[in-house]
């Protein structure tokens, strides 16, 4: 009877163990917030997917995700420049097919009412240099960024730098467990542009995600796997689509497309999380 009872124990020991050994791996990671970081309507999609849906305008949102992890606070993307807010008239792109971009609410204002101020912000990953992406990156000074070296290092217009120098960075060679836990892992998918990453994370409650960046801009494009005109690479583009996609079913993921209004609209925005 002793015996058994301390065989039990030790048996019962061993499951906890277990039990507590698996889930530890990916517990790092608490909360997920989506933030309104734009909205704006497209002229014409088949912009990003030639061929389909030609003279089609549709209405597109611009997502910021910010990540609270036990070892700190991490921000993917940051999207258009908060100075946007301050024109009604929205920004008007050169391209009518482009997106018009509007800014209902600044980044600064969400992040104050979940009472994080920038400098709590370890991380700050950016999918891509566009400026629906980067616009805020200088809110961060103090935060390390996270941006693959072929991004950092491709010159951007008068071959201009894409980052302020100063700024600390981790210029990224391929993917990057940012904890170590497992919890957030860049992902990278070149093809919008040379050096772009794209964000898998693991919620205890919620599961995998994959955050798309403009890996994909809305879900019709996905599913007809459209590559936008305008990609540095087609190749690479639909490599890094097929990427996602057995990423996505390996970690049994949902994919969330960053400019998709609709499926956006179906998610909790901040100060709703997921965890
Ligand atoms: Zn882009």
């Amino acid at each position: 009877m002793k015996k058994s009872s301390i065989t039990a124990a030790v048996l019962l020991g061993a499951a906890l163990g277990g039990f507590i050994a698996a889930p530890a791996q990916a517990a790092g990671l608490e909360r997920l917030y989506i933030l309104n970081c734009g909205e704006g309507v497209a002229g014409d999609i088949s912009r990003w997917s030639p061929g389909v849906n030609e003279g089609k305008s549709m209405p597109f949102v611009d997502n910021c995700y910010l990540l609270k992890h036990a070892q700190g606070w991490m921000l993917w993307d940051t999207g258009l420049t908060d100075a946007l807010a301050a024109k009604p008239e929205g920004q008007k792109p050169a391209d009518p097919k482009a997106t018009h971009w509007y800014r209902p609410k600044t980044l600064a204002s969400q992040l104050e009412a979940l009472g994080v101020k920038p400098a709590d912000i370890k991380f700050v990953a950016v999918s891509h240099t566009h400026p629906d992406h980067t616009g805020n990156v200088e809110m961060f000074p103090q935060s390390m960024l996270l941006v693959q070296k072929a991004e950092y290092e491709w010159p951007g217009a008068n071959n201009a730098p894409r980052f302020k120098p100063e700024h600390p960075v981790t210029r990224l060679e391929g993917d990057k467990d940012v904890f170590g836990d497992g919890s957030v892992i860049i992902l990278s998918t070149p093809g919008h542009t040379p050096g772009h990453q794209s964000l898998l994370v693991k919620l205890p409650k919620t599961g995998a995600l994959v955050l798309s960046g403009d890996a994909v801009h809305f879900k019709s494009n996905w599913d007809n796997r459209g590559v936008p005109a305008g990609n540095v690479s087609k190749e690479q583009t639909l490599a890094s689509m097929e990427k996602i996609d057995s990423i996505r079913k390996k970690e049994k993921a949902q994919l969330w497309i960053n400019h998709d209004k609709a499926q956006r609209d179906s998610l909790k925005m901040a100060p709703g999380y997921y965890d």
